[in-house]
């Protein structure tokens, strides 16, 4: 940040206005897509990532080439943007100290916290009465099986932090694998919960926009599909009753308020056989699951947390056709640029620029637009490499 006074009277009736820098913290493909909304709008970027020429960093003005806890680097970032951004939840809670103190980030470091952590995630939630899966706290093998002799099974064992696709993650399904999971989780040398196995119908996310001037709005509920523990579909609008997407957008709108939240929140619900939502997970970001926004609602999401943090008035999120998101793994990469020149007119075609396909990597995503979700899918069936 150039000028400290300046610094100190930001807050909530602050405007960044375009010509601005947005720093972002990660290079990666979210960190890409905001750059790129942001840009359309006339912002500049600095991106600071460890790897040269990262997603992000290839759409933006600067990047800034050091490890996330690197002090001298992220202090750099906050010398040469007007207003910070991150694109993942992990930022190391010195970090996010060395940035609250030196400039300008309008969503805290709290939500991070929070959010970093699926205890306080999940008791956060609970103690503003959001519904989430009943859980215990476990630090042994017999606190482990006395959990489920309370919970039922089946349940599922968790890493409190560092999980991610189905990392630290495990079903329990009979009492006497709660030992040997427990054992297996030691490894992520964190602390481990025990919770409910909720038998959903289908899990499904709503993202919620809040400025920093407290303006709300949700985007349309995605019905989530995924292969292996990673997303493999979205599909918009989700197959479930208008009275159940309306519940869906109020329980975000509601987190959204009642955690104080300024840019994103992702909320990530199961819907039960009675119509009832429980939250699993948030994410104070983009989200995957999100990104059928791009070519398919009036504002994208990335735009939307530009808005957000700058300050600018939120866009409307009004869905423009049926949609569905598929997203392009390592695997996917090869078989999808035999057939690139062949795509239906329809597919919009995105790509991070990532160096290296691995199997499982995020590489990018399609987004299909057509008359209905199931036209769309049957577009994907017919282009055939997620078989
Ligand atoms: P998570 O890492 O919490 O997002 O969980 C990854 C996936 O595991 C979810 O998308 C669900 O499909 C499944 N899962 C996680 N927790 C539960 C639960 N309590 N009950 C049923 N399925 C779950």
């Amino acid at each position: 940040m150039n000028d400290i006074m300046n610094e100190k009277i930001k807050g909530k009736h602050t405007v960044i206005k375009p010509g601005a820098t947005i720093g972002i913290l990660g290079g990666g493909q979210l960190g890409r897509m905001i750059a790129l909304a942001g840009r359309e709008m006339g912002y500049r970027f600095a991106t600071l990532d460890p790897v040269e020429d990262a997603p992000s960093a290839q759409v933006s003005d600067r990047q800034i080439t050091a490890v996330y806890t690197d002090e001298a680097g992220v202090r750099e970032l906050a010398r040469i943007s007007d207003v910070i951004t991150y694109e993942f939840e992990n930022v190391d809670a010195r970090v996010a100290a060395v940035l609250e103190e030196e400039a300008f980030v309008p969503q805290g470091s709290e939500l991070l916290r929070m959010t970093q952590n699926r205890i306080r995630e999940k008791s956060t939630l609970a103690s503003h009465g959001i519904p989430v899966a009943p859980f215990r706290i476990i630090s042994s093998e017999q606190e482990a099986e006395q959990a489920i002799d309370e919970l039922g099974l089946p349940a599922v064992m968790k890493t409190a932090t560092g999980g991610y696709d189905g990392k630290g993650q495990r079903v329990i399904r009979r009492a006497e694998e709660a030992a040997t999971a427990f054992i297996a989780l030691q490894e992520f040398q964190t602390e481990i919960i025990i919770e409910q196995f909720i038998p959903f119908t289908k899990e499904i996310s709503v993202i919620a926009a809040r400025s920093l001037s407290g303006e709300i709005r949700t985007f349309p509920a995605a019905e989530n599909i995924h292969k292996e523990n990673i997303l493999h579909l979205s599909i918009v609008p989700a197959r479930i009753s208008s009275f159940l997407a309306e519940k869906a957008a109020d329980l975000a709108e509601t987190i959204a308020d009642k955690l104080d939240v300024t840019g994103l929140i992702a909320v990530e619900m199961f819907v039960t056989k009675n119509e009832e939502l429980v939250v699993n997970e948030l994410a104070p970001r983009p989200h995957n699951s999100g990104h059928y926004t791009m070519d398919a609602c009036v504002t994208s999401q990335f735009e939307q947390h530009v808005r957000a943090i700058c300050n600018l008035p939120l866009g409307s999120t009004r869905l423009l056709t049926p949609v569905v998101m598929v997203n392009i793994l390592g695997e996917h990469l090869d078989p999808l640029m035999e057939q690139v020149a062949n795509l239906p007119d329809s597919v919009k075609l995105h790509l991070y620029g990532k160096k290296e396909s691995k199997p499982k990597r995020k590489m990018g995503h399609l987004n299909v637009a057509a008359e209905s979700v199931d036209d769309a899918l049957k577009i994907i069936d017919k282009i055939g490499i997620w078989k």
